[in-house]
């Protein structure tokens, strides 16, 4: 079977892997109110100092009795005894053939451990209400304490990523603010003599900077701070200044452009003379160029991520090399992303030896089972291939043509929270 292999390629995998051990993670925290907290980087673990909830309560709004009062094969007609509210401490002891109407959230009174659904009630008069046998299982609908969250569990760890559940959790616990790691600096620019900015004339042989945006929104959407060098010529002095100034301000560095092969001679030797960089061919589409190290100036140092110039390239080494690196870097824990198998709708042709990344969409089938289809010419330089999908197929590295119907690995763009 025909192979695609470049001397000295590495895997994308193998490329994920040394860079995640050449990133220290950042040291510095900040508090954060839990309206601020969403998406940040939680720089301590959490344990519950409670119990949640607090105490047994009603699950449904209805009756409270001993559960062993059903027990019976007739129905069971009680005196309602008292109301219990939620939010409302409630002290009354029911008697015999008694019960306490009670709605959700509110305590369980002493010596009640089941609910029946007001629902479920055969009659019901001011004073009494009539249920029927076996109405419920015993101990039904009640919520215990601690069935949530118990006191002393830890209920979040150190390095999570938080989303809107683990923000509602903190407040469920009482926790107003938590700490977190402080938001990267990250500066881009994109290189090219090519390139003009919008609102400028478009020369022949020109094209808008498209990358700078999308590096701009990709790294907002990360959580990171951004810093936008703009557009840099291909010229080594203007690298060199830009790179200084970088290197002052943040973290880590993102580039588009200037690292593929005939345009690297001269980047090269800029970042080879501000630190360790290296110059990497990894066996992906696409995106096979790519540089990464970390360059230093004046005493303060970042990491660069030197991506490849096309649009297409540049967003999927974005997400399947730098993403991964940049959440290491805010000390994220690691969470690779799911891939879903899914059965292609038409043939991909695939030559072993590289990872491919194509742009598709779900769809379902005639029988309402989801398959993925390729949004048409996949060119690293068709930014609409990304604009319309709404997942990248995944093939791995060995595989070869994928055939009709055939299952292949999805990593879906959008998730539900
Ligand atoms: P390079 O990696 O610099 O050789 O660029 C590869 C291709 O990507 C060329 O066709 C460039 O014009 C295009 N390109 C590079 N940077 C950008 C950018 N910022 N926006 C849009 N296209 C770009
Ligand atoms: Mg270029």
């Amino acid at each position: 079977m025909r192979q695609y292999e470049q001397a000295g390629a590495l895997t994308v995998t193998q490329s994920r892997d040394a860079i995640r051990q050449r990133i220290e993670a950042i040291n510095d925290v900040e508090c954060a109110g839990l309206g601020g907290a969403l998406g940040r980087v939680l720089a301590e673990d959490i344990v519950a100092p409670m119990d949640v909830p607090a105490a047994d309560n009603s699950a449904m709004d209805g009756y409270a009795l001993p559960g062993k009062l059903l027990e019976i094969e007739a129905p069971l007609r009680l005196k309602i005894a008292a109301n219990a509210f939620a939010g409302h401490a409630h002290s009354g002891l029911i008697g015999p053939g008694e019960c306490i109407a009670i709605t959700t959230g509110a305590l369980l009174p002493q010596g009640c451990d089941t609910v029946v659904p007001q629902e479920l009630a055969l009659e019901v008069t001011s004073t009494h209400v009539t249920l029927p046998a076996h109405a419920v299982a015993r101990g039904a609908n009640r919520r215990l304490a601690g069935e949530d969250l118990q006191r002393g569990a830890l209920v979040l760890s150190r390095g999570k990523i938080l989303r809107p559940a683990d923000i509602g959790l903190l407040a469920s616990l009482g926790i107003a603010e938590v700490t977190v790691s402080r938001r990267l600096r990250v500066a881009f620019f994109s290189t090219g003599d090519e390139l003009r900015s919008i609102g400028d004339a478009l020369d022949p042989g020109c094209v808008y900077d498209s990358n700078r945006y999308t590096l701009h929104a990709m790294l907002t959407r990360l959580g990171c701070e951004v810093i936008d060098l703009g557009v840099v010529r291909d010229d080594p002095d203007a690298l060199e200044a830009t790179l200084r100034k970088a290197c002052a301000e943040a973290d880590a560095i993102v580039t588009s452009g200037g690292v593929s092969v005939g345009a690297a001679d001269y980047t090269r030797q800029i970042m080879a003379k501000l630190g360790a960089v290296d110059f990497w061919k990894i066996a992906m589409r696409p995106g096979r160029p790519m540089a990464f190290g970390r360059i230093a100036s004046e005493g303060k140092s970042a990491y660069l991520f030197g991506l490849p110039g096309n649009p297409v390239a540049v967003m999927v080494s974005f997400y399947m090399i730098a993403r991964d690196a940049l959440l290491h870097l805010a000390g994220a824990q690691n969470a690779p992303l799911p891939l879903i198998s899914i059965p292609s709708r038409a043939p991909i042709r695939k030559l072993p030896g590289r990872t491919e990344f194509q742009r598709g969409f779900l769809v379902p089938d005639e029988e309402g089972r989801l398959t993925v289809s390729l949004t048409g010419p996949q060119g690293s330089g068709i930014l609409r291939s990304m604009s319309e999908a709404n997942c990248m197929v995944v093939l791995a590295h060995e595989r070869g043509d994928v055939q009709a119907g055939e299952a292949v690995d999805v990593m879906l763009f959008d998730g539900l929270i």
